[in-house]
């Protein structure tokens, strides 16, 4: 049996995970926890050796986050701030950027001919 997987704003928090191994049942806040950067995942806290993962939730993508926001889930919602911001923050670098281009374009060495 493999794990389930829960995108970030599925009901994952009230699930109820059922170990293959043990039978542990429990909800993702009583099973082994890891983070990783791209997603989390759930072990059974029962297991011993090599305790079977349970479920993985991937962490929302930007684009995931203003759907969830758009379709009113409140966490969703209160997370589309920090989204706009990332995005308004990556807009400003590109921007700079551009900017530093035109700086060194206007520096360049003219090779008009001269009179
Ligand atoms: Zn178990």
């Amino acid at each position: 049996m493999s794990a389930i997987r829960f995108n970030y704003y599925d009901d994952w928090r009230n699930s109820i995970l059922t170990c293959p191994v043990c039978g542990w049942q429990g909800r993702w806040e009583q099973a082994d926890i890891n983070h990783y950067s791209e997603l989390m995942d759930a072990e059974c806290p029962k297991c011993d050796s090599h305790p079977p993962m349970l479920a993985i939730v991937s962490y929302a993508t930007g684009a995931e986050t203003k759907q969830a926001a758009k379709e009113g889930n409140p966490e969703a919602v209160k997370e589309l701030g920090r989204v706009l911001q990332r995005e308004r923050r990556l807009v400003t670098l590109r921007g700079s950027w551009k900017g530093w281009r035109q700086t060194k374009g206007l520096k360049e060495p003219r090779f008009d001919k001269q009179r």
